[in-house]
């Protein structure tokens, strides 16, 4: 199966860009929030309506909790103790509508099928999801996806470490 993409290296790091965005958009809607610009209930439309469109994205890319959440658990022990606060989010209704949402989400994480998996597993040990539930997997077909699932938080490390980018993040095929 020679297609060139299959020896592409992912073109950057996802992180590089992620914390940056959460950094402005974050600290811009709580200045907003604290301002009586916006209020709360303006906020979970805005987040369930990200969740159509990207899926849970708000708690990564735009929550000003979440960036605290993040520093703060700059201190667990390891990747796994961190995964355990991304898979358990329990309270916020913007994580619950759009976790829900990434089901049906417009854009999802896909296999390109014109790229070929090499079976290295680097999606299923960097997903905090596969890695703390053996019956998700983002490559092994018969196991449950967890980009479908509501504790994905579109974190894309999984598209980012596929050194063959068999992974992507696009338009859901319905
Ligand atoms: S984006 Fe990928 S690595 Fe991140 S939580 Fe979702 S499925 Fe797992
Ligand atoms: S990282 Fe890419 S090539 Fe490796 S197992 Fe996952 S989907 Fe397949």
């Amino acid at each position: 199966m020679g297609n060139k993409n299959n020896t592409k290296k992912p073109k950057f790091k996802i992180d590089k860009i992620r914390r940056p965005v959460q950094f402005v958009l974050g600290i811009t809607i709580y200045i907003l929030l604290q301002a009586g610009i916006i209020s709360l209930g303006m906020i979970v439309i805005l987040g369930s309506f990200l969740g159509i469109i990207f899926g849970k994205v708000f708690c990564r890319w735009l929550c000003p909790i979440g960036i605290v959440m993040e520093v703060l658990l700059k201190a667990a022990p390891d990747e796994k103790a961190r995964g355990m606060y991304q898979y358990h989010k329990l309270g916020c209704p913007i994580a619950w509508i759009s976790g829900l949402l990434n089901r049906i989400s417009l854009f999802t994480i896909r296999k390109n099928p014109l790229n070929k998996c090499i079976n290295c597993n680097k999606c299923d040990e960097i997903c905090y999801i596969s890695n703390l539930n053996s019956s998700f997997s983002l490559y092994k077909e018969d196991h449950k996806n967890p980009a479908d699932s509501y504790t994905c938080s579109r974190c894309y490390q999984c598209v980012e470490v596929c050194p063959v980018n068999y992974l992507e993040f696009k338009i859901r095929k319905f």
